[in-house]
């Protein structure tokens, strides 16, 4: 049975979390744009009324939500910034990898922390020379008595310097390439760590981004996740539960960015007429609305194949593919529809343009994403 309607539970959150976009972050945007500035004070607001971290399971404490129900708040963050949404949901990225494969005790532990204390985790995989290509990352991980030794640098890493803890992947044997990776959770208090300055990049700037090097850092053998050379297979199963809310993230953005266009088209004049009046325009919109509700649809069929414990590798990187290109083409036409007032910083559109680029790059880019989906058509 197929049914599009949201349970009460799940348009009671939407609510929630849409009444909470429109009060806490469209107002302050801007300013975290402008600024650079963290938005602790309304991730705060956020972790309070439960619009984070929504899917720590229960017995850790948390609300035990699933994926789909996880994207429908992430949705309705993102229409109000980006960067402010994905400093909140990092936290989800940064879990996954435990909720795919932590123990009972590890769960409790750092999956239970982020739900009990207001605290932020972060996903430490990509390397200077090491993004697309997972396998080639150089941190190594060297077991030493009941501790492993980290030395290594990571880059790119979103939370670098707010988290609590770290998702770390290393590897402990070279020769074995993919299969010699291993996963580790790390106290960002560890001695050895040392977190870089914050990258200014071209959107998402609430966000935070910075390098982290480790050196000689001891991690005890028990905060190793699963056994020696899953890593891999951990580090990327993460992305089945996370690309669908990312991919959320982008619908979100696009939503907003149509909004726009859609405001704007109407009040705007030229020839005597409001420019919406004219097909060249309002056929911009059309497909504005009805590529976004095609990407929404992708990111529920993603979710939801996750939520009921079936393999979504597939379906996620349609989502993630199709959302990230659509919500980079919606904003560059929001761009188009405000003409040079959409070139701007005046109007939203321009930040909207900024902030959805990165959707193309991050968790996988857009060439990646379709090269999962060749494998799983050619090999599966
Ligand atoms: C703002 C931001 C936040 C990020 N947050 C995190 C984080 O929290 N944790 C983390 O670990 N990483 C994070 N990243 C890293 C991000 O995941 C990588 O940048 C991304 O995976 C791409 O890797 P790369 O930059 O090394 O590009 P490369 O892998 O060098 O790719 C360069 C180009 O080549 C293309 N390409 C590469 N290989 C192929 C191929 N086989 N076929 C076709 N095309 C290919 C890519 O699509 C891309 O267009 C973040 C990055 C940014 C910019």
């Amino acid at each position: 049975m197929i049914s599009f309607e949201l349970s009460d539970e799940q348009k009671e959150l939407q609510r929630l979390a849409r009444e909470f976009t429109a009060k806490e972050i469209v107002p302050k945007a801007a300013h975290h744009d402008e600024k650079g500035e963290f938005p602790m004070e309304i991730a705060k607001k956020a972790w309070e009324l439960g619009l984070m971290n929504t899917h720590v399971p229960q017995d850790c404490g948390g609300m035990g939500l699933g994926v789909l129900d996880g994207s429908i708040v992430t949705e309705e963050l993102a229409y109000g910034c980006t960067g402010i949404c994905t400093a909140m949901e990092a936290n989800h990225l940064a879990t996954a990898p435990v909720l795919v494969a932590g123990s009972d005790e590890q769960k409790k532990k750092y999956l239970g922390k982020l739900v009990s204390d207001f605290t932020f985790a972060a996903y430490c995989v990509t390397e200077p020379n090491a993004g697309s290509d997972v396998a080639a990352i150089r941190t190594t991980a060297k077991k030493v008595g009941n501790e492993y030794v980290i030395n290594g640098s990571k880059m790119w890493i979103t939370n670098g310097s707010v988290a609590d803890w770290y998702f770390v992947l290393a590897v402990t044997d070279p020769a074995a390439k993919h299969k010699g990776l291993t996963g580790f959770i790390v106290d960002a208090k560890s001695p050895g760590i040392t977190v870089g300055k914050k990258e200014w990049n071209m959107g998402q700037r609430a966000s935070d981004t910075r390098g982290i090097t480790f050196e000689d850092v001891k991690v005890p053998a028990t905060n190793l996740l699963g056994k020696e050379g899953d890593g891999f297979k951990i580090a990327m199963g993460a992305f089945d539960h996370t690309r669908p809310s990312v991919a959320a993230g982008a619908v979100g953005l696009a939503r907003r960015a149509m909004d726009e266009a859609i405001n704007y088209s109407q009040t705007r004049k030229t020839f005597g007429q409001p420019i919406a009046a004219y097909q060249g325009v309002s056929f911009m919109i059309a497909d504005m609305a009805k590529d976004i509700e095609a990407a929404r649809m992708l990111v529920w069929r993603a979710a939801w194949e996750i939520d009921q414990g079936r393999r979504n590798t597939k379906f996620a990187a349609f989502a993630k593919a199709f959302a990230a290109d659509m919500a980079m083409r919606v904003a560059t036409d929001a761009v188009q529809v405000h003409g040079g007032y959409g070139y701007s910083s005046e109007y939203p559109v321009e930040k909207l343009m900024r902030d959805a680029k990165i959707y193309q790059i991050y968790e996988g880019t857009s060439q990646i994403q379709r090269l999962i989906i060749a494998k799983e058509i050619f090999e599966r």
